[in-house]
C-alpha cells in the first residue's frame, strides 16, 4: 500500500483499477494469460524486443556518421538494457510464473527499475531513468502494435491516471466507465478539475510522478476531499473507503432531494439563477436533470475534439441544435472558441509561443483568423432560431477587441442576409471578464456588452501571476486573494448598476463557501459544473441577502487569504452543516 498526497479538485471517493495513460495514451491493463498461452506470449515479447533492438541499431547507425560518438553511445546503452540478462529474466518470469501479459510484465518490471533509479539523487542516474522510459515505450509500442486498446470503449470501471489529461484524450474517453481521475500535473482549475466536476467524479491532481509509479490494474483509491491517493490499499483501508463511497452517494441523493424542494430564491425571496457549465452537448441533459436553468457557459472549443479538426458551420450547428433540444427552451450561452495556451494549442497546429497564456490565445486568435471565427459565428446566429441563445466572447482585454469582434459579427449578419439564410437578428453578445484589465476598466464595456460572465479561473491566474495548471504554484492560486475579490466585487457592482446581467462561471462559483460571498457581492446568476447545483441551490435558499452582505463586508475588511477561507468555511458549516448530509 502506498499513499500519495496531491491537490483535491473534485470531491468524492472512488475505488477502481487504474487505467494509466502515458503521453502516447498506451493503456496497460492488468491482464493474465492462460498456461497454454505462455509460450506464445513469451515469443511475442521476444519479437517486440528484437524489433526494438533493430530499430535502435538503425538509429545508431544513422547517427554515427553525422554526430558525435557520445550521442551514439546513448543508443549503445539502450541496446545493453535490452540485452540485460537479469531484466529479461524478470520479465520472462512474470510472463511464465505470474502469467502476466507481456505488456503488463514490461510495465511492472520497468516501473520497479525506474523507481530504484529515481531514488538515487544523482544527475547520471536521472539520465538513466530517461533511457529506461524510452525503452519501455519502444517495447510497449511494439507489443501493442495494432492492438492498442480502444479508449472509447472500456469494459469496466476505471480510475484514469495520467501525467496531465489533454482535452483530446478526454474527448475520446468512454466517460461512463471512469470513476475518478489522478494526474501528476495540474491545479484547481486545470482541465482535469473542470472535467471531473462536470462529470461529478472525484479527482486529485498535482501528484508528481504517480503515472510513472503505478501500473495499469493496480487498485487505486481517490479521495477527492483530502487529496489522498492510495495505491493497492490493504483490506482494512479498502473496506473503510468502500463505506465512504456509499456515504458520498447517500449525500448526493439527500442533497438532490432537498434541492428539488428548495425555493429558487434566497431565504428572503431574492431570485437566484443557477446555470450549468458544459463542454460536450451530451452533458446538457444531465445538467437539466441536476436542476440547471440553462447553460451559462458552453466551452465550444471541445467541439474541435469531437471532429478532430476545425468544425464546419454545419457541425457547429448540429452540436448547438442538440444542446437546444436537451434544454427545451432554456437559455444556451455559447462561448466562441477559446483556443490556445492550455486548450488545443498543439492539436490545432498553433505556433509555439514562449508565453502562450499571454500570447495569441482565444479572442486574439479569432481576430487573427477571422475565417475560423466567422464560421462559428454563422452557426451561433443560426442556432439562435432554435431557442434562447447568447454569444459570449472570451479573454476580452480591451474595448477595441470587443468592438472589432462585434464588427465581424455584424459582417456575418450582412452575409447571412445576402445569402437569404435566416438567423437571430438581435442575439445578445456578451463577454467573459477574465483578464484583470477588463475587470479594472469594466465601465468601458458597459455600453457595448449585453452581459458579463466572470471567469475566475483565468482572472485569478492573471491577477496573482500564478499558472492555473502548475502544481508547483498551486498553493498560491487563491480565490480569496483580496485583489481578486475587489475585482469581482467591482464587476458585479458595475453590471448591476447598469442593469446588465452578470454571472460567475469560473470554478469559484461552484464552491458553496465562495457562493455565499458572491451572493453578498450582489451576484444573482451562477454558472457551475452541473453536479454542484443541488448543493448551491440548497445553501443559497437558506440565507438572506442581508446575511450574505454582512459576510462579504466582514471579508472585505480582511487581508489574509487563509483567514478569509476560515470565515467562509464557518459560514458554510452554519448554513449547510456537514452532519446533515454526511461527508
Ligand atoms: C475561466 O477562466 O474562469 C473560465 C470559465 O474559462 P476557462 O476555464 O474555460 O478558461
Ligand atoms: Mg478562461
Amino acid at each position: 500500500m502506498e499513499i500519495k498526497i496531491g491537490i483535491p479538485v473534485s470531491p468524492g471517493v472512488a475505488i477502481a483499477p487504474a487505467l494509466v495513460l502515458d503521453s502516447e495514451s498506451f493503456r496497460i491493463p492488468k491482464r493474465f494469460i492462460r498456461k497454454d498461452e505462455v509460450e506464445q506470449e513469451t515469443k511475442r515479447f521476444e519479437a517486440a524486443r528484437k524489433k526494438a533492438l533493430s530499430e535502435i541499431s538503425g538509429i545508431k547507425e544513422g547517427i554515427h556518421s553525422v554526430v558525435k560518438e557520445e550521442v551514439a553511445s546513448i543508443f549503445g546503452s539502450h541496446i545493453m538494457i535490452l540485452n540485460d540478462p537479469k531484466l529479461l529474466e524478470e520479465i520472462r518470469e512474470k510472463i511464465s510464473a505470474k502469467r502476466y501479459t507481456p505488456e503488463y510484465a514490461v510495465s511492472r518490471v520497468f516501473r520497479k527499475v525506474i523507481k530504484a533509479f529515481q531514488e538515487i539523487q544523482d544527475a547520471y542516474f536521472s539520465q538513466r531513468v530517461n533511457d529506461f522510459y524510452d525503452i519501455q515505450k519502444r517495447l510497449l509500442r511494439n507489443l501493442l502494435g495494432q492492438k492498442a486498446e480502444n479508449l472509447s470503449k472500456l469494459d469496466r470501471k476505471v480510475v484514469i491516471v495520467a501525467h496531465d489529461l489533454s482535452p483530446s484524450q478526454t474527448a475520446t474517453l468512454d466517460k461512463s466507465m471512469v470513476v475518478g481521475f489522478a494526474t501528476d500535473a495540474g491545479g484547481a482549475t486545470s482541465h482535469t478539475a473542470i472535467l471531473a466536476n462536470a462529470l461529478g467524479i472525484p479527482a486529485v491532481v498535482g501528484l508528481g510522478t504517480l503515472s510513472q509509479d503505478i501500473s495499469g490494474g493496480d487498485v487505486v483509491v481517490i479521495d477527492g476531499k483530502s487529496g489522498r491517493v492510495i495505491v493497492n490499499p490493504d483490506d482494512e483501508t479498502r473496506e473503510r473507503y468502500e463505506e465512504r463511497v456509499k456515504g458520498f452517494e447517500e449525500r448526493g441523493k439527500k442533497l438532490a432531494a432537498t434541492a428539488a424542494k428548495a425555493e429558487r430564491t434566497t431565504k428572503d425571496g431574492q431570485r437566484v439563477t443557477l446555470y450549468a457549465n458544459v463542454e460536450f452537448d451530451e452533458e446538457v441533459e444531465y445538467s437539466v436533470n441536476m436542476g440547471a436553468e440553462g447553460v451559462g457557459l458552453f466551452r465550444t472549443e471541445f467541439i474541435y475534439a469531437k471532429y478532430g479538426t476545425h468544425p464546419s458551420e454545419e457541425q457547429h450547428l448540429e452540436t448547438y441544435a442538440k444542446a437546444h433540444k436537451a434544454l427545451g427552451g432554456k437559455v444556451l450561452t455559447l462561448r466562441t472558441m477559446d483556443f490556445g495556451a492550455d486548450k488545443y494549442a498543439a492539436e490545432a497546429g498553433l505556433d509555439k509561443e514562449d508565453n502562450p497564456f499571454l500570447g495569441c490565445r482565444s479572442i486574439r486568435l479569432s481576430l487573427r483568423e477571422p475565417r475560423l471565427f466567422t464560421t462559428q459565428v454563422r452557426a451561433i446566429l443560426r442556432a439562435g432560431l432554435l431557442g434562447p441563445t447568447r454569444m459570449m466572447l472570451p479573454m476580452i482585454s480591451g474595448i477595441e477587441e470587443f468592438r472589432q469582434a462585434k464588427e465581424l459579427i455584424e459582417g456575418v449578419k450582412a452575409d447571412l442576409t445576402r445569402e437569404g439564410i435566416d438567423f437571430r437578428k438581435d442575439m445578445p453578445v456578451g463577454m467573459m471578464v477574465e483578464v484583470p484589465s477588463a475587470a479594472i476598466a469594466i465601465d468601458s464595456f458597459i455600453e457595448d456588452a449585453a452581459f458579463f460572465s466572470i471567469g475566475t479561473n483565468d482572472l485569478v491566474q492573471y491577477t496573482i501571476a500564478v499558472d492555473r495548471n502548475n502544481q508547483h504554484v498551486a498553493n498560491l492560486f487563491r480565490h480569496t486573494h483580496p485583489a481578486v475579490l475587489r475585482l469581482i466585487k467591482g464587476v458585479i457592482a458595475a453590471g448591476r448598476a447598469a442593469n446588465k446581467p452578470v454571472s460567475v462561471c469560473g470554478e469559484m462559483a461552484s464552491e458553496a463557501r465562495f457562493a455565499l460571498l458572491l451572493l453578498g457581492f450582489g451576484l444573482r446568476e451562477f454558472s457551475v459544473g452541473p453536479q454542484s447545483i443541488p448543493e448551491l441551490r440548497t445553501i443559497l435558499s437558506r440565507l438572506t441577502v442581508a446575511e450574505a452582505e454582512q459576510l462579504s463586508e466582514q471579508v472585505m475588511k480582511m487581508g489574509h487569504c487563509g483567514d478569509i477561507d476560515r470565515v467562509l468555511q464557518d459560514a458554510e458549516e452554519k448554513f449547510l452543516p456537514r452532519a446533515e448530509f454526511g461527508e
